[in-house]
């Protein structure tokens, strides 16, 4: 493996969830990480995720991988930080959900002596914290890297190497393009979802406990995905602001039409639609990103990751 030592800043469910696929893979011969909270760290420090460093500098300084795992709004900051002790050679990424602002954030302070491939892998849940990580996080999911300009192809391949072997298939596409599917497949829908807890939440004072007590799959399929933690999706939508302003817009006028559909009575539009969307359904199932099993194949044991 290219990589000899590697750094992970940040020590939260991404972060934990590396650690324990290098572990599983075998790479890496040592582990350094950072956290900012003296609780973090400790934590860290007795799942032993890795050598925990009381600063990013130290956990950085012989780093041949630097791996950023903070949320994206705190990216500035920790490349600031380590900026004057990283490693000639090294290479720098990161996993942040949005990859247009982390590229504006981190690469005017990076040393031109290392090499910064941004990156994206599309896993996770609704845990945080550096107790939330498992091995399998990565397993069959995608990693999108989305390499700048006159990046080293072979700094490109040493990375695609790391992440296939943590599991991931791997791709790579434009910034803006990422940041423009993402908002699509994962940051209106988790809006949408916030949204309808919302209302939900709102209803629940008229309805006392029914919205809880009686919460069928839809609704409890939303307070999943609106459980997801607050700061990282805060930064996501303070960060990916036109490509989730450009779907939130589509998605307006779609539920407007169907909004019409219901009050006019035309079954017809409604029927068509949703034998358009449970196609889309089917197609993720086929490539093998998600369980026809009812109830989303969330076993009990599953349900607690
Ligand atoms: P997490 O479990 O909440 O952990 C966040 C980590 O970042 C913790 O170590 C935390 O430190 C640190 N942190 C938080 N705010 C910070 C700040 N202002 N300055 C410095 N450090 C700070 O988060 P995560 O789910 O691993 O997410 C990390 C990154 O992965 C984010 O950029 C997110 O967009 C991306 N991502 C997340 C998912 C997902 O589903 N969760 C999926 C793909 C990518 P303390 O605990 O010490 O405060």
């Amino acid at each position: 493996m290219a990589f000899e030592r590697v750094a992970l800043i940040g020590l939260g469910l991404i972060a934990s969830s590396i650690s324990h696929a290098m572990r599983r893979a075998g790479i890496a011969s040592e582990i350094t990480g950072h956290s900012r909270s003296a609780g973090t760290r400790a934590e860290a420090a007795r799942l032993g995720l890795c050598e925990v460093r009381e600063t990013a500098a130290e956990a950085v300084r012989d780093a041949d991988l630097v791996i950023l795992c903070v949320p994206v709004g705190a990216m500035e900051a920790v490349a600031r930080e380590i900026a004057p002790v990283l490693k000639a050679g090294a290479t720098v990424t990161d996993v942040g959900s949005v990859k247009g602002g982390v590229i504006a954030a981190v690469a005017p302070h990076l040393p031109a002596t290392v090499r910064f491939i941004p990156g994206h892998p599309l896993a996770g849940t609704e845990h945080s914290g550096p107790a939330a990580g498992f091995a399998e996080l990565f397993d069959n999911r995608w990693c999108l890297l989305t390499p700048l300009p006159g990046t080293d192809p072979g700094a490109l391949a040493e990375l695609v190497g790391f992440w296939t072997a943590l599991g991931a298939r791997v791709d790579t596409m434009e910034p803006e393009h990422h940041d423009l599917v993402l908002a699509v497949t994962s940051h209106v829908p988790h809006l949408i979802a916030y949204t309808m807890v919302g209302v939900a939440d709102d209803l629940r004072r008229v309805t006392a406990s029914e919205v809880i007590n009686y919460s069928a799959a839809g609704f409890r399929d939303f307070t999943r995905i609106a459980a997801s933690d607050p700061v990282m999706w805060r930064d996501v939508f303070l960060n990916n602001r036109e490509a989730t302003l450009d779907i939130l817009g589509r998605f307006t006028e779609e539920l407007f039409a169907l909004q019409r559909a219901v009050r006019t009575g035309d079954g017809a539009h409604l029927q068509e639609y949703f034998t358009r969307t449970r196609a889309i359904r089917r197609g993720i199932i086929e490539a093998g990103q998600d369980t026809p099993v009812p109830d989303f194949g969330r076993t009990p044991a599953a349900r607690g990751h």
